[in-house]
């Protein structure tokens, strides 16, 4: 019978559990427990792999521990701005968007953009506009302050340099969020939504929007989402290159994933992560951070929640 599976992170970096109360660590786990189960219900009933990505990554958008949606990190100027993208590995159809403001949330833009417009990616007013046309939830910059963050952006702001979130040295460390399912029909999908990372550059846009770096799915090999410096995912074409190595080189979901991450992203300093899922309903974790805030389940009864290594 097929497994099908889920697994979602909710951001890598220097997650330490000395620097965890026992409150925040357990907000953690409610947190990555009610995305994964958001997820998992929609795989049990029969749904697909896209809409229970897509679920599971709206369940994190809208908690303020992660930066993604609700409770995004700042800019070098104040503002929030957001990347997301969702892939369908069954068609290869993709969806993005670079750089947003207001809408609440990104990936249910990124899969509207996919399914209902005729590009893969819109950044600006474009965005905001499509968002508007498609009847899609707008909140003002209220809802996306959190006080948490805005402490961490003070603590870079005059200095000139960029951070993963939960690399800060505060009290609290928190991240970007994705989701990666493989349903009962063998389908596999991925979606990966962002805040980015606190002090960068305005208009500055990471790996997780770009198709290939951050997120990417087929059927044929594996479904990827990032999280990590985005600039060097980048420059890897991280979630592409596990599914090079699957389709070009024999290697299992794991040891492409490892390969990437532990080996080929190490050597250019590209601190981070990533979850994968394969049409055969494996899963796999991997980070070479001190700690990814994450979780798995599948319908062998297999499930995980975990934040350190
Ligand atoms: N990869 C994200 C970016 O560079 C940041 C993160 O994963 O925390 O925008």
């Amino acid at each position: 019978m097929q497994t099908f599976s889920i697994a979602i992170h909710g951001g890598a970096g220097t997650i330490l559990k000395k620097d965890l109360t026992a409150e925040l660590e357990a907000a953690y786990n409610k947190g990555l427990e009610e995305a994964i189960t958001a997820g998992y219900n929609i795989l049990e009933k029969g749904g697909t792999a896209l809409e229970a990505v897509t679920a599971a990554t709206v369940s994190l958008e809208n908690c303020i521990l992660f930066n993604a949606g609700k409770g995004a990190v700042f800019t070098k100027t104040g503002t929030h701005e957001m990347d997301a993208a969702i892939m369908d590995g069954r068609t290869l159809d993709a969806g993005a968007v670079a750089g947003v403001s207001a809408v609440k949330n990104p990936v249910e833009l990124a899969l509207a953009i996919m399914q209902k417009s005729d590009h893969v990616m819109l950044s600006g007013d474009g965005a905001l506009q499509f968002t508007k046309q498609q009847g899609l939830q707008i909140e003002d910059d209220a809802y996306f302050f959190s006080q948490f963050r805005y402490d961490q952006w003070q603590l870079v702001k005059n200095e000139n340099v960029i951070a993963l979130d939960h690399n800060i040295q505060t009290e609290k460390k928190f991240g970007t969020v994705g989701a990666v399912a493989c349903d009962a029909h063998g389908n596999i999908a991925a979606a990966t939504s962002t805040g980015g990372m606190t002090n960068k550059n305005f208009n500055r846009i990471g790996d997780t929007p770009v198709i290939g770096a951050g997120t990417y799915a087929n059927n044929a090999t594996c479904a990827i989402s990032c999280t990590g410096h985005g600039e060097l995912f980048l420059r890897a074409v991280a979630a592409y290159d596990v599914s090079c190595l699957m389709e070009y080189k024999g290697l299992s979901l794991q040891q492409a994933m490892e390969t990437v991450t532990l080996d080929k992203l190490v050597k250019i300093n590209g601190e981070g992560g990533m979850i994968g899922v394969d049409a055969k309903g494996n899963t796999s974790l991997v980070f070479n951070s001190d700690g990814m805030y994450r979780a798995m389940q599948n319908s062998k009864g297999e499930k995980q929640i975990a934040i350190y290594r």
